[in-house]
């Protein structure tokens, strides 16, 4: 399997004419927050006509949990039904395209669907998967995942201070979230916290499901940024917010917190290299362009050596990228996603999407540094890749602390 299937290649093509469409002509309106994506990303659901099916294989995933027991990790990867009807090589086109336009509304659309939605999907019990589930993956509801904090990035775990403890049937979460997509708009949140007073020798971080409007819980303006600037960010502040015994995702203490949060991060960073592949594609369509009309010293720039080079190694960079994306699916559809790709797959993808973006803007010149051109937009975009999810210096411990695991 090294191209996409025929049905992947006309989702592409509808995806293309509904990007062409709807979202280039506000690309600047996003990119200066003028309207938020949601709008958007709705209109791309219909367009799509996604919805039915969505919600049909949650509610029959809901019978299959009910009837089986247990909570919705009983259908892990390789079971369709875990994507919440989404198929795994279309999530990647979705991405890709909406790469090629405004990779902040990826971006956002990840974070709903992928993160908040996904932890629900994977751990959520029957009961909240009907109320929170299908609202979101439907995107009737927006939805974020709030892990890091001001001081707890990279050591998200070990540095958190974000608690929750309980009181009689409730728990009472304090603390805050930061840099989380989403969620000055968010309608639901998949929040961590810290347990105490469980007289374990390490609190446990467990997972739970916040809704806006509850008492306690308030979220800040979106945050200023260099990229990424059609995806709202934000913090999350929880003051007493005071919560009942089943807003614990999966309501069972079994304290696997650690384990989801990795399990999330594995998938959200499988979803990188289609990310990646939109920048990538996008950037050298435009410099091959560029480059054939822009004429300097009485030829087109194109016949210059030095250009065909830069345009060369886009283009090996698109190939192997290309290649993780249809690897991405090919793991995640047969539930074989795991940590030592997921890493491997987002740190060359999103090192090579900055630096084709950086080559787009050298073939442009003067007029690459400029709004008017689309790689100006695509560059500062692309470096939030190396960023969330875990910096490249994670993606590179992880990598070799799973290699240390196999080898003895
Ligand atoms: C636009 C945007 C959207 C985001 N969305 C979300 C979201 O929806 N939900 C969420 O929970 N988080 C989100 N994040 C947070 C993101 O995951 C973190 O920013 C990221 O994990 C890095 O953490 P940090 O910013 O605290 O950097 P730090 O942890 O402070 O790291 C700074 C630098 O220190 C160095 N460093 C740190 N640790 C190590 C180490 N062990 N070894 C070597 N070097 C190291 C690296 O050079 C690193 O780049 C988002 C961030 C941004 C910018």
């Amino acid at each position: 399997m090294f191209e996409f299937s025929p049905q992947a290649k006309m989702a592409e093509q509808v995806l293309r004419q509904f990007c062409e469409k709807e979202i280039r002509p506000v690309v600047r309106d996003l990119d200066e927050h003028r309207m938020p994506p949601y709008d958007l990303i709705r209109k791309l659901y219909d367009a799509l006509g996604i919805r039915p099916m969505i919600r049909a294989q949650i509610e029959k995933m809901i019978e299959r949990v009910e009837n089986e027991g247990g909570g919705g990790e009983l259908l892990g990867g390789g079971d369709p039904a875990s994507g919440g009807g989404i198929d795994p090589m279309m999530a990647q086109i979705v991405m890709k395209e909406l790469c090629r336009y405004a990779p902040g509304l990826a971006l956002s659309f990840g974070a709903s669907v992928g993160l908040c939605g996904g932890a629900l999907l994977r751990k959520g019990t029957p009961e909240q998967l009907r109320r929170y589930a299908i609202d979101v993956m439907t995107f009737d509801k927006i939805g974020a995942w709030a892990l890091t904090e001001p001081g707890a990035g990279s050591d998200a775990f070990g540095s958190m201070k974000t608690t929750a403890r309980r009181d009689g049937g409730d728990w009472i979460l304090n603390g805050s979230k930061t840099f989380i997509t989403n969620a000055p708009y968010a309608d639901v949140f998949v929040l961590y916290a810290r347990v105490v007073g469980t007289g374990l020798d390490r609190d446990p971080i467990v997972a739970f499901i916040l809704e806006r409007g509850m008492e306690g819980l308030s979220t800040g303006e979106p945050m200023e940024k260099m990229g990424m600037r059609d995806s709202p960010t934000g913090e999350v502040f929880l003051d007493d917010c005071r919560v009942p015994r089943n807003a614990l995702l999966g309501e069972k203490e079994d304290w696997g917190g650690h384990r989801d949060v990795k399990q999330n991060l594995s998938h959200e960073r499988s979803g990188a290299p289609a990310m990646a592949l939109g920048i990538i594609e996008r950037c050298l369509e435009e410099s091959v362009r560029y480059a054939k009309q822009r004429v300097q010293f009485g030829q087109p720039i194109a016949d210059f050596q030095a250009v065909q080079h830069r345009i060369a190694r886009m283009e090996i960079a698109r190939e192997n990228v290309f290649n993780l994306v249809l690897k991405s699916a090919w793991l995640e559809k047969e539930g074989k996603m795991n940590a030592k790709f997921a890493c491997a797959a987002k740190l060359y993808s999103s090192e090579a999407a900055t630096q084709v973006a950086g080559d787009a803007i050298m073939i442009f010149g003067g007029n690459g540094y400029m709004k008017e051109y689309p790689v100006e937009k695509l560059a500062r975009d692309a470096k939030l890749l190396e960023i969330g999810a875990g910096v490249s210096e994670i993606q590179l411990s992880t990598i070799a602390r799973e290699l240390y695991k196999m080898y003895d």
